[in-house]
């Protein structure tokens, strides 16, 4: 008699694997190797950005007061003591009627209070004058003005990307206290699967969704070992999935979950006494996503429908590699858009739409990206988000407001919200 499994809701599963992640642990390393990293503490100013008041033009450094009654009419002179350069200091302060000229970044010589910028003066040899009234601090790149030293500016388990890295150089934090990496594993199960190289043969596929798996831990930045395809034979599986689990921190399987005389995945975490957290989620694709604990390792046993094991690993497996390193914004950001054509199927649960989505001059709109069943490779290859459509609607048409999640940004959100 077939197993009868009862689903649980997507969210759900998500709450019951991240409450299942075990944090990896940190480490320090150089800050050019930090990007895609996630911060395991939090960057407080070390001092003031800028750290002294500079010039954000190329101009001239006056005293403000002594621009008083300047107009087209009447034109007030300033003389020219001296030029700073970017990384140079003047070498005295300025009188009255005194300027200096002075470039961007530089800093503001003593009693100067106001920079004139090129573009404002008439220019002489050594001299210039101004036909308007310039105020205290007019023109001038306040010291703290950016961040204030001892200010907290970005907090422990952001994902470090450009912006990140430039803030870091700029308080000398050459060296960056850093979340650990996973390493995960990957494995293809299925007797019919067959190298990427290797020519079809009668029954046989070739393994798409190890390669897949592959670059979806590749964008995250994470490394893995493969463990390449495994026949479905229950000694065998068990084996192999026992010697990944013990060389990897997470391992993902394909294949072999679902309720078919093949399928060993269950048998495979019944043996090792592994803890199964679901088998069945009330989504499509992927109902049959089981996700199982042994220890402190998680094993995520996505379907081999490609369509399924991608959406699987995208709902369940990136937020929980995140997850173990520290990360705060987790999930994938959602947004709105119209549909961009009719959807009629009924969703008894959860519809995750592979869609391609781009702004126009209707608003943003989502476009299923073509023959959507879970076993599906096309739509993957063509979709840049997953339209959400919940359980329990039908009859969905162009130009209704949908959900929808976006793949392959950098930075996520923190609540998981669907
Ligand atoms: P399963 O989850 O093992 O029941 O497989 C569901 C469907 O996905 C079957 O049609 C398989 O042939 C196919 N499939 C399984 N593994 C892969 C794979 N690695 N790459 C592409 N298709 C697969
Ligand atoms: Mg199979």
């Amino acid at each position: 008699m077939v197993e009868m499994r009862k689903p649980i809701q997507v969210s759900e599963a998500v709450r019951l694997v991240m409450e299942h992640v075990h944090v990896a642990g940190t480490e320090t390393i150089s800050l050019e190797h930090t990007y895609g990293r996630i911060l395991a503490e939090p960057i407080n100013a070390k001092h003031d950005v800028p750290s002294f008041d500079r010039s954000p033009y190329d101009g001239f450094a006056i005293r403000a007061r002594d621009t008083a009654g300047a107009s087209g009419d009447n034109r007030i002179p300033f003389i020219v003591i001296g030029e700073i350069g970017a990384g140079h200091v003047a070498e005295r302060g300025i009188e009255e009627g005194e300027a200096y000229r002075i470039m961007t970044g530089a800093p503001i010589p003593e009693n100067a209070d106001a920079i004139v910028m090129l573009e404002q003066t008439t220019e002489g040899k050594d001299r210039f004058t101004v036909r308007k009234v310039f105020s205290q601090g007019e023109n001038i790149s306040f010291r703290g003005e950016d961040a204030k030293e001892g200010a907290r500016l970005i907090e422990a388990g952001v994902f470090i990307h450009p912006g990140t890295i430039a803030l870091l150089a700029t308080f000398g934090t050459a060296e960056v206290n850093v979340a650990k990496r996973p390493v995960v594993g990957i494995l293809s199960t299925g007797t019919e699967l067959l190298e990427v190289s290797d020519e079809l043969a009668p029954g046989k596929i070739r393994n798409s969704n190890g390669p897949m798996i592959a670059a979806q831990l590749t964008r995250m930045g994470i490394g893995y070992k493969s463990y390449g395809m495994q026949v479905d034979d229950l000694d065998a599986c068990t084996e192999i999935v026992e010697k990944a689990l013990a060389e990897t921190d997470l391992l993902i399987t394909t294949g072999g979950v679902s309720v078919g005389d093949y399928d060993y995945l269950p048998a495979v975490y019944e043996r090792l006494g592994a803890q199964v957290l679901f088998n069945k989620v009330a989504m499509r694709p992927g109902s049959v996503t089981t996700v199982a604990v042994l220890g402190n390792k998680l094993l995520f046993g996505l379907s081999g429908n490609p369509s399924a094991c991608f959406t699987g690993f995208e709902l369940f497996t990136r937020p929980a590699i995140l997850g173990m390193q520290g990360a705060i914004t987790p999930y994938m950001p959602r947004m709105q858009a119209k549909l961009g054509e009719d959807f009629t199927k009924p969703n008894p649960f959860t519809r995750f739409i592979r869609a391609f989505w781009e702004m126009t001059s209707d608003g943003i709109i989502a476009v299923p990206a073509g023959f959507n069943k879970s076993n599906a490779v096309s739509s993957i290859a063509r979709g840049n988000c997953l339209i959400v459509l919940p359980s329990g609607t039908r009859g969905y048409t162009a130009g209704m407001n949908v959900d929808m999640l976006l793949l392959g940004a950098e930075q996520g959100v923190g609540e998981w919200a669907l």
